[in-house]
């Protein structure tokens, strides 16, 4: 493997940034309904959000097209993914992933017991399905796909990952994370979740931080067949960790479309524009269907990130396929401009 990230070492001590665009935020949330329900609800935190929380369960799927015994809540989805990890993973076993890929699931898996086997991306950033498909051995015990993916704000050709998902999910469980699936025009359209009726071993992540900009609110769900979810749920009860005006926030927040498709424009529209500075200041960027982009940068990725932050501007940096890259979440369009400022000063 030769992903490799550099995290700020101490969080606490990180420095105030006047454009924060290092954690794939939405800028723009909570949404106004989601407030409105937050508030509401707030004086309810003296209650356990038990039944409340099944009001959300069932809104989930619903919205999905499947029942309520294939939800499963959890404060935000890292806490799915990683407990899923922790299940599988207690007893060895290796987890099939692209390289680069999110790596909260592969880390918490590797630290459970279980190893990673990484697929390098293919040369136009899809997943290496063939590959990867070939990468499965009797230890696999879980192929996580993160579509689109992070770090890279790419995708894989859904009618291609529905095939690949309902064929290998036979000989093992698919865990296919949707986190960032809402800022496509037609994410609905690209789901895995069809596959649940079918009966197949898939397990989809969905999350309120991204499109919903609930990421302080923490609420995510995985959608998946009812034994699966009863293997995980055996050892967590992840929906309590969800508090009582966040399942309300999550519930408005559902309702809010002109909210959710406001954020996908806007997201949109920061994206063209930094399209273009990027251009303008000769910088081949890996066009992005997330909330997020990557650039390849001729910089150290420690010096980089001192350099920008010192700017008062918050991204990331990552070292793979031999480059140094900076991803930069989209934040407001303001944000963006501090962002392109920052960068024509530190790059020249
Ligand atoms: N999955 C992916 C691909 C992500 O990028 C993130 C957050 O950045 C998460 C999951 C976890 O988000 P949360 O725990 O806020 O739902």
């Amino acid at each position: 493997p030769f992903f490799k990230e550099y995290l700020p070492k101490n969080f606490r001590e990180f420095p105030v940034l006047e454009a924060k665009l290092n954690a794939n935020e939405n800028p723009y949330g909570p949404s106004p309904m989601a407030l409105d329900a937050l508030k509401n609800s707030a004086s309810g935190g003296n209650r356990y959000a038990w039944k409340e929380l099944f009001q959300l369960v069932d809104k989930i799927a619903k919205f999905e097209g499947v029942t309520s015994k294939n939800i499963m809540m959890g404060p935000g989805s890292s806490d799915l993914l990683e407990k899923t990890a922790m299940v599988l993973f207690m007893n060895g076993g290796n987890v099939v992933s692209a390289d680069p890929a999110y790596m909260s699931l592969i880390r918490v898996a590797e630290a459970a017991g279980g190893s990673w086997k990484p697929v390098p991306l293919k040369d136009d950033w899809s997943h290496d399905l063939k590959a990867m498909e070939a990468a499965i051995d009797e230890e696999t015990k879980l192929v996580y796909i993160c579509n689109p993916n992070n770090p890279t704000g790419t995708i894989t050709d859904s009618k291609e990952l529905l095939d690949f998902c309902s064929r290998v999910s036979e000989k093992v469980p698919v865990f296919v994370d949707e986190a960032y699936l809402w800022f496509l025009d037609d994410g609905a359209k690209k789901s895995m979740v069809s596959l649940i009726n079918e009966g197949k071993d898939v397990i989809i992540a969905r999350t309120f931080s991204k499109i919903h900009g609930m990421a302080g609110l923490r609420v995510g769900y995985a959608v998946a067949q009812e034994a699966t979810l009863d293997k995980l749920q055996k050892i967590t009860r992840a929906g309590m960790g969800i508090s009582y005006p966040s399942v309300y926030a999550a519930m408005g927040a559902m309702d809010d479309a002109e909210f959710i498709e406001s954020s996908r424009l806007k997201n949109t529209a920061c994206r063209e524009y930094v399209y273009a500075e990027l251009t303008k200041m000769g910088i081949e960027y890996v066009p992005s269907h997330t909330s997020f982009m990557i650039f390849p940068i001729e910089m150290e990725g420690k010096e980089f990130l001192k350099k920008m932050t010192d700017l008062k501007v918050g991204v990331r940096a990552f070292n793979f396929m031999g480059k140094n890259w900076c991803r930069v979440s989209m934040g407001t369009m303001d944000e963006m401009k501090l962002f392109t400022d920052a960068l024509g000063k530190v790059i020249v």
